[in-house]
């Protein structure tokens, strides 16, 4: 089994640039007020208004390309494990 990681999305700060929507049409979508949904995500309490979602290994790649391009680095991941931050 591959290991686990956190892709954590801070939307409150997301400014809209799609870039992340390019990379990876099926996991975000801007939508009606500007800024970018993280498809099947979940936020709670504890996420502190940040969209929270458990990806594999096999998905990594192209979360971190996503973190990469956008323009304002509101794309955060973590390995599940030991929570150390990949990007
Ligand atoms: S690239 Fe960043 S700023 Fe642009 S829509 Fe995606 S999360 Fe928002």
């Amino acid at each position: 089994m591959g290991k686990k990681y956190i892709v954590k999305l801070d939307r409150e700060s997301c400014i809209g640039a799609a870039a992340c929507v390019a990379v990876q049409p099926d996991q975000w979508q801007i939508v009606d007020d500007g800024k970018v949904d993280f498809l099947n995500s979940k936020t709670d309490e504890k996420s502190k208004g940040w969209f929270v979602k458990e990806i594999d290994e096999s998905e990594l790649l192209k979360f971190k390309e996503s973190a990469e391009v956008c323009p304002v680095n509101v794309i955060h991941i973590f390995e599940k494990d030991t929570g150390k931050k990949v990007v």
